[in-house]
């Protein structure tokens, strides 16, 4: 089964790699310190060997000869115990060997006196197993081309056996020491370097819609913590900006929809107050049908706005040609203008054409307009025009010689609900969505509106929208 814990997890892995380690150097080390051990052993065997071979040459072969112990005292260089020598014939038979072999012969296979004495090879044998095994050498000793003697030495092996009992000890011991040491060491480390990732997971867990301007420390662990809890904070800004809007959404919403229905009770309670002429009441419902018209309005834009949002807005894209969806606009502005004392001009401009949603884009064109003439007192101008500036875009301006907009609000502007002056825009019969259902519609098509204002000297309105054919110079 996995941990469930990163903790555990990084402590189980760093165990894990560890104790591999670990055991791969152990197995490592014991197999060369054996290796070299054992080949010290037949080494040493061969060079007392020769030795043997030498003096057992000058001395021929003579049962019972006892010089071997003085000669192996020479070569050890302390009294042997372990280690043994006797002398045989060609034929096997033992002439002379050490005291301390007694009445006991080295073991000698037939196979290693055959290579002995016919091929003149010498043979290292183990008899016995450890840690009583016996190494043995059968070493030829060759005079003038011919095996005169076989020289037989051998030793113990339980030295050998002894040294790496206490070095695999050491090991067996050592290695799961070493790894319960690294593994605590490990656990604690790993503890340690996700406590700041707990404090961040704390202090996550203490927000609610409520406390979404708190912000988690961000000096606190390592670099990645650093980060983590700086985009934690980003996003908490985000939300924070977000929840701050449907707040204040939903109050203006609500503020909107209650001016018309104050009107529209106040007008009804004064009406039924006294017995009144046909003509009375008719005033009253004619003032009562405008506020209603009002806030049916404002329902209908904001369900276009929340649609919008929810990408559920009807949107049915065609081909438009925008010269003409502009000149039929600009005769209905023409009336109107001409209505409030206002000059219009529509500019014109060369052929274009849109994919675009017709019955949007008017609305788009006429929500511009219809600032442009509210805002624009008496005697002043509104122009309407379009030009192809950039290739595969066609800009279309808005412009007027109207109040024009404070830089502070210029941002603010397409923000729902969101009007320089309440009590002008409302006089107007503006109710602070136009330009947000406006700024929506352009996105729809791929395009945007950027706005240039003057305060005092007017306005002016740039939808750019991607045309028809992405580059008319070639067309
Ligand atoms: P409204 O219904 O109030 O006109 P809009 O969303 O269309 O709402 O516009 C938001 C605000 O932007 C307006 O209240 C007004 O203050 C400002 N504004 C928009 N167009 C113009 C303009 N042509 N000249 C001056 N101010 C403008």
């Amino acid at each position: 089964m996995r941990p469930q814990t990163l903790r555990a997890q990084l402590t189980l892995w760093y165990g894990a790699l560890l104790f591999a380690t670990l055991v791969a150097f152990g197995a490592i080390l014991y197999g060369v310190l054996a290796r070299n051990l054992y080949r010290s052993v037949d080494q040493k065997l061969m060079a007392l060997a020769e030795v043997v071979a030498e003096s057992s040459v000058r001395n021929f072969l003579r049962p019972g000869f006892r010089d071997f112990s003085r000669l192996l005292e020479e070569f050890y260089g302390m009294p042997a115990a372990g280690q043994f020598i006797q002398v045989l014939d060609p034929s096997g038979t033992v002439g002379s060997s050490t005291p301390n072999l007694e009445q006991r012969n080295l073991p000698l296979s037939p196979m290693a006196l055959k290579r002995a004495v016919h091929g003149g090879q010498m043979v290292y044998e183990t008899f016995g197993t450890l840690p009583k095994a016996l190494r043995v050498l059968t070493y030829p000793v060759v005079v003038r081309g011919r095996v005169r003697n076989v020289v037989q030495v051998g030793t113990n092996l339980g030295a050998v056996a002894e040294t790496l009992r206490q070095v695999l000890w050491i090991l067996a011991v050592g290695i799961p020491s070493l790894l319960l040491l690294a593994l605590a060491g490990g656990w604690l480390l790993a503890g340690r370097a996700l406590r700041p990732v707990h404090s961040v997971v704390r202090a996550l867990r203490a927000l609610d819609a409520t406390t979404l301007d708190a912000r988690i420390p961000e000096a606190e662990g390592t670099l990645e913590v650093q980060e983590l809890s700086t985009t934690f904070n980003a996003l908490l800004s985000r939300l924070e900006n977000a929840f701050r809007k449907v707040r204040e959404f939903s109050a203006d919403a609500s503020h909107e929809l209650r001016t018309p229905l104050t009107v529209l009770r106040g007008e009804a309670e004064v009406a039924l107050r006294h017995p009144r002429s046909p003509e009375e009441y008719q005033d009253v419902l004619a003032s009562s049908l405008e506020e209603i018209q009002r806030m049916g309005r404002i329902v209908e834009d904001l369900l276009l706005l929340a649609k919008g949002d929810l990408g559920e807005a009807p949107v049915e894209m065609l081909p438009v040609d925008l010269s003409a969806l502009l000149a039929e606009i600009g005769t209905h502005a023409a009336m109107l203008a001409d209505a409030n004392g206002l000059h219009f001009t529509a500019a014109g401009g060369p052929p274009a054409s849109v994919m675009a949603d017709p019955l949007r884009l008017r609305q788009l064109f006429w929500n511009l307009l219809d600032n442009a003439l509210k805002y624009t007192p008496p005697g002043g101008r509104v122009y309407l025009s379009h030009t192809l500036a950039e290739p595969g875009w066609v800009q279309v301006t808005v412009k007027d010689t109207g109040i024009g907009i404070p830089p502070e609000h210029r941002d603010q502007i397409f923000e729902r609900f969101y009007r320089v002056d309440k009590h002008r825009s409302r006089a107007q019969g503006g109710s602070g969505l136009g330009l947000a259902i406006g700024q929506w519609i352009a996105q729809v098509h791929g395009g945007r509106i950027e706005v240039r204002s003057a305060p005092g000297r007017g306005s002016s309105f740039l939808v750019h929208l991607p045309t028809l054919d992405p580059d008319p110079s070639r067309s």
